[in-house]
């Protein structure tokens, strides 16, 4: 098997780079490097296992088949914890030893493997949570089926579409979300009610519900949006219990996507709190790109916007119900999950883990339940009001496929189209907002 020494030497050397950005640091310290803390994080396709430095070191990683391991060899570097105690029941991992090499100068972590991954490894500068942290990733090794792209399928079977609505558990894993006094993590709770409001969706007919993440471990924000896509989504759910510095500050929000600077400071600092989260959880800034090479025309945006609008308020009229909301209207904030331009999608603060009584509330599963049935109302009235009216070639896996269109040809009414493609004039309307009554002969309408 290859060794990635080389690869992670030259990632090494370019993070070296940046080092004006992260304070002076020479390459070669004099001091030893202590390892005082080490977590695992085992999620579906792969395990992250951190460790806490108290500066930056200089690593090497390397990795064999036989027998499968991996082994990081950090300069030195010594450990003021045992290592070991930390794998317990990991799918990937079966063991870590530890030595001391080249008499003392290197340590050396070695990681019985119970079967072949890819590793990553990457750097972390300190943030407001941690400090500095050596990150490896353990991915499962994708099978060569999955990874070749399938020759085209020469008959395309139309195949049931059924409602897809991902529901995304903010934070996880390294990153615990809000934290409240009385210890509960935002990311503990929000994994909850998305599990509760999963299980409504699934007794449901022609709907299913996809979970962004399903245990504790972190998914980046771009990540989240790509598992929705991937997904073929028609709508996004981010599920949220924020922190506010003041601990008066109480009641459930919900908001959906602006490019707009936010206009009240509560905004601003959720939007700020939400998109940290990729610094806290840990990303590779060099494999991350949470751009989308997606150029949908205004209208379809214009047409997702405004869904995420009707069905964020009824979510917030839901909330009304059932405790106090942080302002009567649905905000609107630049979150980077909800970024995706080709679906509806909204984030609801459940309420304030900060505030002491919300706290308490937020921890009962009475309540959790409830907040997942006031989501559930604005999934219904999606299936209601948006209903999936056309199928697909079973060989369309993207999302954005999906969006059909119409070219009008000439002679064609509103009313023709609408009814040629088996759906309603005020379902054609809403789908192409701004639409008047002239159609020109080539002009191009959303049918689904
Ligand atoms: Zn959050």
């Amino acid at each position: 098997m290859r060794s990635d020494s080389k690869q992670e030497r030259r990632r090494f050397l370019q993070l070296v780079g940046s080092v004006p950005l992260l304070g002076a640091m020479p390459l070669l310290k004099a001091e030893v490097t202590s390892i005082y803390g080490i977590r695992l994080w085992p999620a579906p396709d792969h395990t992250r296992i951190v460790l806490d430095l108290d500066q930056r070191v200089d690593y090497k990683l390397t990795s064999s088949s036989h027998p499968a391991k991996i082994t990081l060899r950090l300069n030195q570097a010594q450990p003021i914890l045992t290592l070991d105690a930390v794998v317990r029941d990991d799918p990937r991992l079966k063991a870590i030893n530890t030595r001391f090499i080249g008499s003392g100068s290197q340590f050396e972590v070695e990681l019985v493997l119970l079967q072949g991954v890819d590793a990553r490894s990457f750097l972390l500068p300190p943030n407001e949570s941690y400090g500095h942290r050596l990150v490896l990733d353990l991915h499962n090794r994708q099978s060569p089926v999955v990874t070749q792209k399938l020759p085209q399928e020469p008959q395309q079977r139309p195949q049931k579409r059924v409602l897809t609505i991902a529901i995304d558990a903010g934070h996880g894993g390294e990153d615990p979300g809000a934290v409240g006094h009385n210890k509960s993590r935002e990311k503990d709770i929000v994994l909850r009610v998305a599990k509760r409001l999963e299980k409504l969706i699934q007794k449901e007919r022609g709907m299913q519900a996809v979970l962004i993440r399903k245990g504790d471990y972190y998914v980046s924000l771009g990540g989240r949006v790509r598992k929705a896509r991937k997904a073929a989504a028609d709508l996004l759910i981010s599920v949220h219990a924020d922190g506010f510095k003041r601990k008066s500050a109480h009641g459930a929000s919900v908001f959906t996507l602006s490019e707009k600077r936010a206009t009240s400071e509560m905004t601003r600092w959720m939007v700020r709190q939400e998109n940290r989260a990729d610094r806290i959880g840990g990303v590779d800034e060099q494999r991350e790109s949470n751009s989308f090479a997606y150029a949908l025309r205004d209208m379809e945006r214009a047409a997702n916007l405004k869904v995420s609008m009707e069905l964020a308020g009824v979510v917030l009229s839901e909330l009304d119900k059932i405790g106090d909301l942080h302002g009567k209207r649905v905000h609107k904030g630049s979150f980077a999950v909800l970024k995706a331009p080709d679906f509806p999608s909204m984030l609801v603060e459940t309420g304030f883990i900060t505030n002491p009584r919300e706290e308490r509330k937020l921890r009962t599963s009475a309540y959790q339940q409830k907040l997942a049935e006031a989501m559930m109302k604005a999934v219904r009235q999606f299936a209601v009001r948006y209903p999936l009216t056309e199928t697909v070639p079973s060989s369309s896996t993207e999302a954005h496929s999906r969006v059909l269109y119409y070219r009008v040809k000439k002679g064609n009414t509103l009313s023709s189209i609408a009814k040629s493609r088996g759906i309603s004039l005020s379902a054609l309307r809403r789908l192409n907002p701004g639409l008047g009554d002239l159609l020109s002969v080539g002009q191009k309408l959303r049918v689904q």
